[in-house]
């Protein structure tokens, strides 16, 4: 019985006690000498020295309350992609600003659209604003415009797409974006998680600034996790029509982001070289590594951001379980993605060389076994 039966004690909102909490990717092996975590698409190059001796210059100050505004981190990011800064809005990762867009935008009886593999944190946030979740068929594993049209209705209220999406890696070109814009009634707003921007080096991908910048109704959320490896101070920020931002500005926690996060962070947005460095070394590795595990007979979705997602057989001692179970007891750490709706698939990001290698050679072991 859910405790709201109960009557003896507080209740929280519909929708609160159906979701289903977020879960990590694994942190542990069960063997090996050492273990490789490749399961939460953290960065193997770690952050810049720089983010990371700002971070330490910070912790002689850990008494004051931090800017709530963040303003010289939204100056920094501004300038960094040529943006007013009065429109970014930044937050206790980019999760934070998803959740506040949800809350702020959806309201019980509403609706809010992802797709099919999306990322969880979408279904999590539509649920806790008390709206429901409304998830559109993909298309080889790839959001689909014309799906996610087909339902919208005058209930919607917001869109999120992942773009790269997680735990897929593929991504919709930007034409297809602006013709699912184009569609939508103006009431919608429409949210593109940028999370692996960064990645991505395809002609035809844009992350969305063009689009934030002429419409009232499109946000681009973007994050520090990821490609500047500061994933434990959780920074994100989103770059928002002017009264989007108003709105998030009036719920946001006073100081969301932290003052060590602040000073990280500006240090990250301005060293383009290490950006640079770490975008090389995922790009020669998502091909490396897309190549060799085709070339074992597994199925390799696409992928434009710093994962890969691989489909195993359904044949037993064969299965993406058996798979994670082998990789697990010799050090590598992967993630299952069944809770994405791929029962089949699991997720590698991309590591170190030593990491890639040996998570090959073990793969190569499995399929042979
Ligand atoms: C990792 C990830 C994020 C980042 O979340 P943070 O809260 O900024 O760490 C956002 N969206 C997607 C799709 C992700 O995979």
């Amino acid at each position: 019985m859910s405790t709201s039966a109960k009557k003896r004690e507080p209740i929280p909102r519909n929708g609160i006690e159906i979701i289903d909490p977020y879960v990590p990717g694994k942190s542990e092996a069960t063997g090996g000498t050492k273990t490789y975590k490749l399961s939460s698409n953290e960065t193997p190059l770690g952050p810049s020295p720089k983010a990371v001796a700002a971070f330490q210059a910070a912790a002689g100050t850990l008494e004051m309350y931090p800017d709530g505004a963040s303003t010289r981190l939204r100056q920094a990011i501004g300038q960094r992609f040529g943006l007013d800064p009065n429109r970014i809005v930044c937050g206790t990762g980019s999760d934070e600003l998803l959740h506040l867009l949800a809350t702020a935008y959806i309201g019980p009886g509403d609706e809010g659209i992802f797709t099919e593999h999306g990322f969880l944190v979408y279904k999590i946030a539509i649920l806790a604003a008390g709206g429901m979740p409304v998830i559109a068929d993909e298309k080889d594993f790839t959001a689909n415009v014309d799906n996610i049209l087909a339902l919208v209705t005058p209930r919607t209220r917001v869109i999120f797409i992942a773009n790269p999406n997680n735990p897929t890696g593929t991504y919709l070109p930007f034409e297809e974006v602006k013709r699912l814009h184009a569609a939508l009634p103006p009431t919608v707003l429409l949210v593109l998680d940028g999370a692996y921007a960064e990645y991505v080096r395809r002609n035809d991908y844009s992350a969305g600034i063009d689009l934030v910048s002429n419409n009232e109704n499109v946000v681009m959320t973007r994050t520090f996790s990821k490609i500047h490896g500061l994933a434990s101070l959780r920074i994100g920020w989103c770059y928002a029509p002017a009264r989007v931002c108003d709105v998030l500005n009036r719920i946001r926690g006073p100081f969301n982001v932290s003052g060590p996060a602040i000073e990280a962070g500006i240090a990250a947005i301005n060293d383009t070289n290490h950006v640079e460095t770490s975008a090389d070394h995922n790009e020669k590795w998502l091909t490396i590594l897309t190549d060799e595990i085709r070339a074992m007979g597994l199925k390799v979705t696409p992928s434009a951001a710093n994962f890969v997602l691989i489909h195993f057989p359904n044949e037993k001692g064969r299965t993406s379980t058996d798979a994670d179970t082998f990789l697990s007891s010799n050090g590598v750490v992967l993630r299952a993605v069944s809770s994405y709706g791929i029962p089949d698939g699991l997720r590698m990001t991309v590591g170190t060389e030593e990491a890639n290698r040996l998570t090959l050679d073990l793969l190569r072991q499995f399929v042979a076994r």
